[in-house]
């Protein structure tokens, strides 16, 4: 067992804390407060090579491990919630192509979402499938060299901004679905106005409307009705996406913890020195530290090309938690301070609640963890 990290690993992580030092926190609190998507950072991550950095050169990529891909995460969350997920995200239609595409997808669409301009989204879930993804309406009827598309997804992170989406759409009965590759422009592709959201302002949250959308047969990815697959194995890896944006998260709220607690002073001394709040942050600590090996460990086991699924929920469920439980803490120590937005706390605050939500809640996390240790029935 070898907890340190490779000469490119730290490299890429000291990219990373650069750019989200110098770039990303002197625009985080503007973000959150104009809800705006950020193109400049956006783009600035493409071209430093942060979107792709986990995947290889051939398609635009940096050629990293899945390591270097979280601590990227990681970095980018410790300043800005909305960033990390927006990377994180922007990784998932890359992904889905390179393992299920052809060749010629893998050509035409990978490389403008690594190092060119274009940004992806994934369109899973549906008003009436959330959780249960497999119970989804959108259909998807053949008709000569096209598909024709119908239904709504809902949630959609990026749907409006994207150059294309991947959508899941029924093909067939009970778990025939199929996916795919919806580009901008495409005749029937609307979008519902942004959403209205507690946290992670910055990235654009939309419903997607499919009416009548027409698809050419050669965007179908992968298997027709194989497509669950895709979407499954596509939050195997998300989750680990979203665990490193946890871990960031509950780093900084600690970070920012340590430093109040050293400087605050009530009844004539510095609040650190008060045991009982000094607890609070051992905790959060055990906490942090935690979640950082369980992460870690999932992303290794994904780059041995190990299973990792049940890793992946695993540090999800404890990182999405963590986060919470540290923001919550964190608000707590800086008293009334906390709550005031001139503070970094109320942002973190309120950013870290819907890491229990998406890319599977914490009990569908549980599910997926119990699952695994007591197999088909
Ligand atoms: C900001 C944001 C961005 C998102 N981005 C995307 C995106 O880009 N693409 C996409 O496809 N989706 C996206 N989602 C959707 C997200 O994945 C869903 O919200 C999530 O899967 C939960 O579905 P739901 O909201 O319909 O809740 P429901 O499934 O209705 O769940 C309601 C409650 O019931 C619980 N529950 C449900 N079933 C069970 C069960 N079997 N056992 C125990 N408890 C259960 C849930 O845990 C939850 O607490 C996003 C959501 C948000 C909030």
């Amino acid at each position: 067992m070898d907890f340190e990290l490779t000469k490119e690993q730290k490299s890429i992580q000291k990219i990373a804390q650069l750019f989200g030092e110098r770039i990303v926190e002197p625009l985080a609190a503007e973000i959150d407060r104009e809800k705006k998507f950020s193109w400049y950072i956006f783009h600035a991550m493409q071209r430093h090579g942060m979107v792709g950095v986990s995947f290889p050169e051939l398609y635009g990529g940096s050629g990293g491990d899945e390591l270097s891909r979280v601590l990227v995460i990681e970095e980018m969350a410790k300043h800005c919630a909305s960033t990390a997920v927006t990377l994180s995200v922007a990784q998932i239609a890359p992904n889905c192509i390179l393992t299920y595409g052809t060749e010629e997808q893998k050509r035409f669409f990978v490389p403008p979402l690594l190092s060119g301009e274009d940004l992806s989204a994934f369109a899973l879930t549906e008003p009436n499938a959330g959780s249960d993804a497999s119970s989804l309406l959108t259909s998807a009827k053949q008709d000569g060299d096209y598909f024709i598309l119908n239904g709504t997804k809902s949630f959609i992170t990026g749907g409006a901004l994207s150059r294309f989406i991947i959508v899941f759409a029924r093909t067939g009965g009970p778990r025939k679905i199929s996916a795919f590759i919806v580009e901008k422009g495409a005749s029937g592709l609307s979008y519902g106005k942004p959403e209205e959201k507690l946290g992670i302002n910055g990235s654009e949250t939309v419903e997607v409307i499919l009416k009548d959308c027409s698809v050419p047969k050669e965007n179908m990815l992968g298997e027709r009705d194989k497509g669950f697959n895709i979407a499954m194995t596509a939050l195997d890896s998300g989750r680990i996406g979203i665990a490193a944006q946890s871990l960031g998260i509950a780093e900084r709220v600690l970070q920012e913890s340590v430093k109040y607690m050293r400087s605050r002073v009530q009844f004539g001394k510095p609040i650190g020195m008060q045991q009982g709040l000094s607890w609070y942050l051992s905790e959060m600590k055990a906490r942090v530290e935690a979640s950082r090996n369980l992460i870690y460990k999932a992303a290794w086991l994904k780059q041995k090309g190990l299973p990792f699924t049940m890793d992946a929920a695993i540090a999800k469920l404890y990182a999405s938690e963590t986060a919470n439980f540290c923001a919550h803490k964190a608000v707590q120590i800086h008293g009334g301070y906390g709550f005031l937005k001139d503070f970094v706390l109320e942002r973190f605050y309120r950013d870290a609640k819907v890491l229990e939500i998406y890319e599977g809640t914490s009990e569908i996390n549980k599910l997926v963890i119990a699952r695994s240790l007591l197999g088909p029935f």
